[in-house]
């Protein structure tokens, strides 16, 4: 079945799920404030759109409640980021993924609703180290 995605936040992050979410064929509206990411993905993407996620009249604008997953990759700006899980629970949404920065933004986003936090540098690395003791094992 197709679901229905929307990915706020186009940076390495973000831009690698949207382009994931895609290319398996998923429905993806693709959100950023900024106009050249908007136009490096509208070829990508069902639907890209400029727009602050911040705003809360632009997301309701956008139709985001209808969206079954909306994932936040929004990194640096931590307000913004904050700011942007909160409005999307307050309009209830039921999975929100959301990219923390720091441990005390994962904290905080666990707190106002968000579903899953990633921390994608934290979680590669750990992966990664588990998968060198998993091979050097096989090497001996
Ligand atoms: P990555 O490590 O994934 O590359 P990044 O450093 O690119 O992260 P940021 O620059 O913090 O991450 O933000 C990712 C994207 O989010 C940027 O393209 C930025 O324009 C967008 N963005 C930031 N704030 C907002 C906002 N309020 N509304 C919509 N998009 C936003």
């Amino acid at each position: 079945m197709k679901r229905e995605f929307a990915v706020i936040g186009l940076g390495r992050f973000g831009g690698s799920i949207c382009r994931e979410l895609s290319k398996e064929g998923m429905e993806v509206l693709a959100i950023d404030s900024d106009e050249d990411k908007i136009n490096e993905f509208k070829n990508i993407a069902s639907h890209a759109v400029i727009a602050d996620s911040t705003d809360e009249a632009s997301l309701k604008e956008l139709g985001i409640k209808n969206i079954d997953h909306v994932i936040v990759a929004i990194g640096d700006n931590i307000q913004a980021s904050i700011l942007t899980t909160v409005i999307l629970h307050d309009l209830g949404i039921k999975r929100i993924t959301v990219k923390a920065q720091n441990d005390y933004h994962e904290k905080i986003l666990n707190k106002i609703g968000a579903n899953h936090v990633v921390h994608p540098e934290r979680d590669m690395g750990k992966r990664i180290a588990h998968s060198i003791i998993s091979n050097n094992i096989l090497d001996y």
